[in-house]
């Protein structure tokens, strides 16, 4: 709470980049590192040839700055590329799960005059005149424990977890980490419950280097497959020293992320070839989540993008209704923090021209997420998909074996790598699915 920052200085540092990594990054990252600094900020940023990617590096992951916004995707997305154990019936209970762990609801709406979100009837009003309805969506938002007696705004309590978290104060800054733990961030719950409730023990900013089977004696062994456990090797980052450190373990769970999970495991297979036998598949399979941003300026109504929280609803075009692959989307609204809105502001008189206007708002936009080309976020999705066999996947969509790594015992991984395709609009119930007993024991 409070530690996400906000100064022009501070938020120029809040990239992440180390000296020894061969990551493409935005130049004004680079430069950082050319400098010999090692930077941990939260907005870990990476150039492709056809894509830039933005990811959370914090405790919670992309849940620190993501929009907020639970959706469980359309029946038709789980197509023929999604194997049987996953399709949307399967899967509603685990969303289920999910939704109550994150605390999914829609924005209150009462008579206090601040939970106006002006917004929010503009958007109503543009879908109406479209022939379109738009409507609230599930976010991941503290407004209280009562969801129906929301508490005031900024009142603060302990969530159900025990974590202390506000009631939103409508400040528009979600994607930039929420200073007063009102986004309901994972590690206000499922990480908090892990932490305080069964004991686990969290390491930040503890670096995995190398995944290796072990023998019965602990000893590095290549050619096992796991059955007697494995050794993680990581460099504590804090620490500031390049030394790497190692622990045992029964059973790995690798949830490092679309990138984080693949980039890990194609080592562990290519570069040091400690874990030969994973499928050919890993890697392939990569998508965006094809998200797009546009901003709109010179309306003649006052729209106030700075309140409330990022996103609030949606208007359906062909995704949920009449699903028509070759045109689905949705459009969602959006606000932003006023620390972009006072820049704005004060930069006015010198640029008269809402276009000026306009670039720099995308420009200031980019440059904060991507550093680069204006116009589409992408969200990494799939490389270690699930599939019924190693020919087509790299991790077991069997329910007793969910997640598994082919080839390999106990070694699993549980988070957005594992999708095998793109769900079309947020993608974040994922997150909590993971059916079935295996890990549970
Ligand atoms: C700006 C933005 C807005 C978004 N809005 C929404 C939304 O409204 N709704 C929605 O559903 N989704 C949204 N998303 C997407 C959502 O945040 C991601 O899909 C989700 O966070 C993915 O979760 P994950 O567990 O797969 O991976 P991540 O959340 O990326 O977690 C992986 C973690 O592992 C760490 N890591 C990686 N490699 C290593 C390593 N070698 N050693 C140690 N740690 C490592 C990473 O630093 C990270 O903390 C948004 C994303 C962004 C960037
Ligand atoms: S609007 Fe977003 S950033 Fe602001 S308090 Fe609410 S959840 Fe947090």
């Amino acid at each position: 709470m409070g530690s996400f920052p906000r100064t022009p200085h501070d938020m120029a540092h809040n990239f992440w980049a180390l000296p020894e990594e061969k990551t493409r990054r935005p130049k004004h990252i680079r430069r950082l590192v050319d400098r010999g600094e090692e930077s941990h900020g939260i907005f870990d940023v990476r150039n492709y040839k056809h894509m830039d990617v933005v990811i959370g590096a914090g405790l919670g992951g992309g849940s620190l700055i993501y929009a907020n916004v639970f959706m469980i995707p359309p029946d038709e997305i789980f197509d023929d590329r999604w194997p049987s154990s996953c399709k949307r019936a399967n899967l509603i209970p685990y969303y289920a799960i999910a939704k109550e762990v994150l605390g999914s609801r829609l924005i209150p709406v009462n008579n206090d005059p601040r939970r106006r979100i002006i917004r929010e009837q503009l958007f109503a009003d543009v879908a109406k005149k479209n022939g379109r309805n738009s409507e609230l969506v599930d976010i991941n938002v503290f407004f209280g424990n009562d969801f129906e007696t929301p508490l005031p705004i900024g009142e603060q309590v302990r969530n159900r977890y025990g974590a202390l978290q506000t009631s939103c104060v409508y400040c528009a800054e979600c994607d930039i980490g929420c200073n007063y733990h009102s986004k309901d961030t994972l590690d206000l719950n499922y990480l908090h419950a892990a932490e305080h409730r069964y004991q686990a023990v969290v390491a930040t900013e503890h670096l995995v280097l190398k995944i290796v089977p072990t023998d019965q004696n602990g000893e590095d062994d290549p050619h096992a497959d796991g059955s007697t456990g494995y050794k993680v090797y990581y460099r504590d980052l804090l620490s500031r020293k390049p030394e790497v450190c190692s622990a045992l373990a029964n059973r790995v769970v690798i949830s490092a992320g679309s990138l984080g999970s693949t980039e890990l495991l194609l080592r562990c297979r290519e570069h040091f070839r400690t874990l030969p036998r994973i499928s050919k598949k890993l890697g392939q399979c990569f998508s965006g989540n094809g998200d797009f941003l546009s901003i709109l300026l010179g309306s003649n109504m006052p729209a106030d993008p700075n309140y409330g929280p990022v996103i609030t609803q949606r208007t359906d075009y062909n995704l949920f209704r009449n699903f028509d692959p070759s045109r689905a989307f949705i459009l969602e609204d959006a606000s932003y923090g006023s620390i972009l809105a006072w820049f704005v502001e004060g930069a006015k008189p010198g640029f008269l021209h809402l276009d000026a206007v306009r670039r720099l708002l995308r420009h200031l936009y980019t440059q904060l997420t991507t550093g680069k080309s204006p116009g589409s976020l992408g969200w990494a999705l799939g490389e270690c998909v699930l599939a019924d066999d190693s020919s087509r996947g790299v991790t077991s969509a069997d329910r007793k074996t969910f997640g598994e790594v082919f080839e390999y015992r106990n070694l699993y991984v549980a988070n957005g790598a594992i999708l095998p395709t793109a769900v079309g609009a947020n993608p974040t119930g994922i997150t909590g699915v993971i059916p079935d007993a295996h890990l549970s024991d």
